[in-house]
């Protein structure tokens, strides 16, 4: 029988590949490409995709493409053969060392936010040697970063890159002043859980809110929902476990780490996580795992949903991603150590963070601000709008001891002085897990769990990656210059602690009071929309930090803050004409057929006997007659607002109409909808119901 590990990456050219297919010479030079960013020659570049292409193609591949993430959120590709003719008139299959290494996809379609006129309209796709090539098909795909010809970024790798590139200079010049000669780079790794609803395709297709917006625009809430928590980790359905199975082994094929997987909280909700890797390598995984995960739902007759929030009143779906910092030897720099002196240079790294989310709430908010997680922040299933962060009680123990200056129980009654012998050794705390903090610390790493589960997880590392490596560079800056290395770290600490406090909150996040405590007391900020935060990317404490360090130029900024707020337009602009279209087509005429209905069997039983009362006809027609008035009322409504958008003079004006009149009126057209539904006969209801949908896969 072929084991897990026999086809595991096959679908891969991985190390284990280039070793087999590369020369020595060849092979070394990729490595050091791979390993240390050294720039790659054309000679070197013509043997691996050479190599590359005789594997694709004795493994099925007809096509390669360079394979990118455009800002529109999801990947792209272009294919083409690697086929050339021969001077006989038969082909042969080629791949050069400058089509491996460079395309030029026409790119006039993608989002560019205004960085180029659409008469320049080319950009080129650069490889990224550091995450390896895979076949999906018959496709060989080649992992590539996007830019415009002028130079700026119009993908996601890109800065990703760049910001793993400047945590990693930032963490090593601490790293040398602890004395580590050794360590040449820092990765950030990611793990990113993925939480996802099956439903059937049959009803999927049934439903127009479904396919055009992802989520349900109506449903009345089905009488059993989540409240007896049977669902999560309970057992998995035999369809859901044919799918889960099926999924496994395509993401196994892929290289993919696909770990775990449970049912979640909704019914019909699952999760997928795998072990977690390089952020750049996690993020590429990610973008693929939620593809296949599609594309595997239609083998089995299912739709994947990966909206943040399908169903109202039920469970949304979001992303956790555990993100630690380690050097290329594998010590964990979130890890406490065992030795005090380890234990000073862990509270350092600890420190950089706390400062970071604290400095950079707002960056951590926009990078997962979309109008699906809009539904979610704040919903009290998911973490609140409000970012704060979780530490436990050891770690906070042992931060407000060095915060006041009084004993910690761990060091014998004596005060803390960081780096010298009377630090204790911590214990991990990782049992009392809080479920409820966007931002929680949980041992060795830190899980933010604010990103939803149709973002790619680039956007929130980029600015997680950027915000933590200033942290460590204003850090570095000090203790660089000082003689009494012992004193300054202790002051960085203490200092951090005082100045940062607020946003660590170790209580229940989903809690009204916590809300107001932040906002009132602690002054954090809380914006409950894209629309409130997105224009906040150009605050200048954010252009001069994301500037400063290299990761964005100004202009990129500002396109990806326009690109974002014109996709949150639009996406509700989309769900607002769904309603109307199906409200006319389907809602009305369904209420309207079934009150005739009644009317009329009123009507005949009335012709037998003339004083029967028939109240139950009258008041339910009554009752429906009603709402399908206001359903009128409320839906021309909606299509008074919806027009007016384009009298706003920019994108942030229009985003700002679209949250303030046209989510609430989708709202209010919503609520006699799905009163109706609950009085209507279900054969006449023109589509699936909740109860249907979250209980129909078996
Ligand atoms: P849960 O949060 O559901 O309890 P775990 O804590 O076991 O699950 O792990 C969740 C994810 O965190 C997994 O993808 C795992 O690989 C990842 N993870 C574990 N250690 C690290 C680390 N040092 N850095 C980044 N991710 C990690
Ligand atoms: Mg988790």
């Amino acid at each position: 029988m072929r084991t897990v590990s026999d086809y595991f990456g096959s679908m891969v050219f991985d190390d284990r590949v280039m070793r087999a297919t590369l020369s020595s010479d060849v092979y070394s030079s990729l490595r050091k490409t791979i390993d240390e960013g050294a720039t790659l020659d054309i000679s070197v570049a013509n043997a691996v995709a050479e190599a590359m292409k005789n594997w694709a193609v004795e493994k099925g591949a007809t096509h390669f493409t360079h394979w990118f993430q455009p800002l529109t959120g999801i990947t792209a590709e272009k294919h083409d053969s690697f086929i050339t003719q021969a001077p006989d008139g038969s082909v042969i299959m080629e791949f050069s060392g400058k089509e491996l290494i460079k395309g030029e996809p026409d790119a006039s379609s993608f989002p560019s936010g205004g960085l180029r006129a659409t008469f320049e309209a080319r950009g080129y796709t650069a490889w990224d040697p550091t995450s390896y090539a895979f076949i999906k098909g018959k496709t060989l795909c080649i992992p590539t970063a996007f830019c415009s010809y002028g130079g700026p970024a119009l993908d996601k790798k890109t800065p990703l890159l760049r910001s793993m590139e400047v945590l990693s200079k930032q963490a090593l010049r601490i790293l040398r002043l602890f004395g580590n000669t050794t360590a040449k780079r820092v990765v950030s790794s990611v793990g990113p859980e993925q939480e996802y609803f099956l439903v059937t395709r049959e009803m999927y297709e049934k439903r127009p809110d479904l396919r055009f917006s992802g989520r349900t625009l109506f449903g009345a809430k089905p009488p059993k929902g989540q409240e007896l928590d049977d669902h999560y980790f309970g057992v998995i359905k035999p369809g859901v476990t044919s799918y889960m199975e099926d999924l496994n082994d395509e993401l196994w094929k892929l290289g993919i780490l696909a770990k775990t997987e449970h049912n979640e909280v909704a019914p019909a909700q699952h999760e997928l996580a795998p072990i977690y890797t390089t952020t750049n390598v996690a993020t590429d995984h990610n973008q693929l795992t939620m593809e296949i995960m599609q594309k595997v739902a239609a083998r089995h007759g299912l739709v994947c949903l990966l909206h943040e929030k399908p169903f109202a009143g039920v469970n949304g779906s979001g992303k956790h991603n555990n993100w630690s910092i380690a050097t290329d030897g594998g010590q964990n720099l979130l890890s406490p150590g065992e030795t005090p002196y380890e234990n000073a240079q862990f509270l350092i790294f600890l420190c950089a963070v706390i400062k970071a989310v604290d400095d950079y709430q707002d960056l951590l908010r926009i990078s997962v601000a979309t109008a699906g997680n809009d539904h979610r922040l704040g919903a009290n299933e998911a973490p609140p709008a409000v970012i704060s962060i979780f530490l436990g009680d050891e770690l906070n123990a042992v931060l407000e001891a060095i915060e006041s200056d009084t004993p910690y129980k761990g060091t014998k009654r004596k005060v803390m002085k960081l780096g010298v012998e009377v630090l204790p050794k911590f214990n991990r705390d990782t049992t009392d897990r809080n479920r409820t903090s966007p931002f929680a610390y949980t041992g060795n790493k830190f899980e933010f769990r604010m990103l939803g589960s149709s973002n790619s997880i680039a956007c929130a590392n980029i600015m997680l990656n950027s915000a933590v490596a200033e942290s460590l560079r204003i850090y570095a800056d000090i203790l660089e210059k000082t003689d009494d290395f012992q004193a300054a770290l202790h002051d960085i600490i203490k200092n951090t602690i005082h100045d940062h406090k607020r946003i660590i909150f170790n209580g229940n996040g989903y809690d009204d009071a916590w809300i107001r405590e932040a906002t009132e007391k602690r002054g954090l900020l809380n914006y409950r929309t894209t629309a409130d935060c997105m224009p906040h990317l150009m605050d200048k404490k954010n252009v001069d930090m994301l500037t400063s360090l290299g990761v964005f130029t100004e202009e990129e900024m500002r396109s990806r803050r326009d690109i974002m707020l014109e996709n949150y337009c639009k996406s509700v602009v989309i769900e607002a004409n769904t309603m109307i279209s199906m409200v006319k087509t389907m809602i009305a005429p369904a209420i309207e057929s079934y009150a005739a209905d009644v009317a009329r069997a009123a009507a005949a039983k009335k012709a037998i006997s003339p004083d029967l009362p028939c109240t139950y006809e009258t008041s339910l027609v009554k009752t429906l007659s009603s709402l399908l008035d206001e359903i009128c009322i409320k839906t021309d409504k909606l299509e008074s607002v919806l027009p007016k958008l384009h009298d706003a003079k920019d994108v942030v004006e229009e985003s700002a109409w679209v949250r303030d009149n046209i989510l609430s009126a989708m709202g209010e057209l919503r609520v006699p909808c799905d009163k109706a539904e609950l009085l209507t006969d279900k054969k006449y209801w023109p589509f699936p119901t909740y109860s249907d949908l979250l209980f129909g896969v078996k």
